[in-house]
Order: structure tokens, then sequence, then C-alpha cells
């Protein structure tokens, strides 16, 4: 997960259109590490509150409305991070996703059988997921919900003030963060986009198990588990876990949530 907006180059338009709107949501995320300025933020809060579309939610994807957890396994839902936008709900389906595929697939070098090897891996978790929400694969990633990038995630660097230097964490192998954009429509929706990043240096099992987990983020489950048999567990462990009825309980428990994605600005 990351926790940045970013305003994508093409949708600039939008951007200086609606500058205000996102202006204000990246105020927001300012808002919830800054405490000491919380009286002069909430002000802020309730203009963005009044230029956004209203929280509502969504009708529950026939998928999730099937799916009976038999062993009442519990959730995780306490766990989730609430977004300035509310939850990160999909509501126009089926979802649509991309991802990198080699230009000459049948070229028999090791380098594009890796490649083939990581577009194997990928695609068994879509269709993991794709029991629980529609999905279809798309082959323009300007026309893609999520993008999902064969490529290193960057390192997360951050400055420590009381000593001074960078902190440089140990190199991650997966990573996924949003965005959100307005339609071209007279009335915009506001609507999110996801991109995940795979390091193309993993194991094939190891794409595997990153891609299932990352695409349960993308997917709405923005926070991790506490426990090593869920896909949504916080670190990587030895045996790789599924998709747990925990995670489809919890992702069904999003999926009720109102959220702010998916509705059209008020006027
Ligand atoms: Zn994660």
């Amino acid at each position: 997960m990351l926790w940045i907006i970013r305003i994508i180059n093409q949708r600039q338009r939008f951007w200086w259109k609606y500058q205000k709107y996102f202006f204000l949501l990246g105020l927001t995320l300012i808002v919830s590490v800054g405490v000491f300025f919380a009286d002069s933020i909430n002000a802020q809060t309730d203009e963005l509150e009044k230029s956004l579309p209203p929280l509502q939610s969504h009708p529950l994807p026939p998928t999730l409305v099937q799916w009976k957890d038999r062993h009442n396994s519990g959730d995780y839902f306490d766990q989730i991070s609430l977004t300035p936008v509310g939850y990160l709900i999909w509501s126009e389906f089926p979802i649509k996703i991309y991802l990198d595929r080699p230009s000459n697939p049948d070229d028999p070098a090791a380098i594009t059988r890796r490649f083939n090897n990581w577009v194997d891996a990928v695609t068994q978790a879509i269709a993991e997921w794709q029991e629980y929400l529609p999905v279809v694969n798309v082959k323009d990633p300007k026309l893609a919900d999520i993008v999902i990038e064969r490529t290193e995630p960057p390192l997360d660097t951050s400055f420590d003030s009381e000593t001074g230097q960078l902190n440089i964490p140990r190199a991650r192998s997966a990573q996924t963060s949003y965005d959100f954009y307005l339609t071209k429509d007279k009335s915009p929706i506001l609507r999110h986009r996801m991109t995940i990043k795979i390091s193309p240096r993993l194991s094939k099992l190891s794409i595997l198990s990153a891609s299932r987990h990352e695409l349960g983020h993308a997917l709405g489950i923005w926070g991790h588990s506490d426990q090593q048999t869920d896909a949504l567990y916080f670190s990587q462990v030895r045996n790789l876990p599924s998709i747990s009825g925990r995670d489809i309980n919890t992702l069904k428990k999003i999926y009720q949530q109102p959220t702010r994605l998916g509705w059209r600005l008020p006027n």
C-alpha cells in the first residue's frame, strides 16, 4: 500500500479544472498526521465534504451476495483504513485489468521465459479473485482500472529529522498505490485507479503470492490481516497463503460500506 495521491499526466486538464478538490483531498491526508492544526483543518474538511460526492453505498456485487462462509471464520475489517473518499470500492463491473506482457511471447530466450512465468503467475492470481469479483483483461493500460506492472517497486526513503539521516529500507517485492480522477461527463463521477508493481526478480511461486496479496489491496482490502493463513497477512510467510474465508468476509464487509467513489460530484 502506498499513501499518496497522484494525478496522472493525461488527466491534467481535469486537474486544472478540479484542482480545488484534489487540493482539498491532499489536505485531508496531511491532516491525518498533523493533529496540531486540527482546528483550522476541520473547516477545510467540511468544505471538502461539500465539494465531493456524498458517502453512499453501492449495491453488493452478486458474487459477494452469494458468498457464505460455512466455517464462520470471522474477518479483519477493523484493520481496514478509511481514505478521504471512504472505502476503495469498485462499482462498475467487470473491473478492467491490464498487465504487462512480453512483445514476443514465443521467443525461446530465457528472458522471455521468465517474463512468461511472471504473466502466468499474475494471471492465476487474477483468476482466483475472479470468483469473488468479476474482472476482465484489457489490452490498453489507459482503459484499465487496475494496471499491473512488471517492475521493481520504488524504495520508500524517509528523512529522520533526529539523526539528519535518510532511512533506506530493504527492497520490497510488490506495491500497490491508488490515485483519483474525474470522468469526462458533464456531471463528473469520482473514480479511482490502482497501480500494482510486482518485481520481475521473484520466483514464480512468490509472484503468485505477491500478486494475490496486492490484488486484494487493489480490489478494496486497504489493510492487513494479523493471521498467517490469510492472503492479506502483513508479512511474507514460508507457506504461501491462499485467499481465505476471512479475506472474503472482510472484502464483503468493505463492499457494504459507503464511499464517495463511483458517485457524481454535487453541482
Ligand atoms: Zn500489503
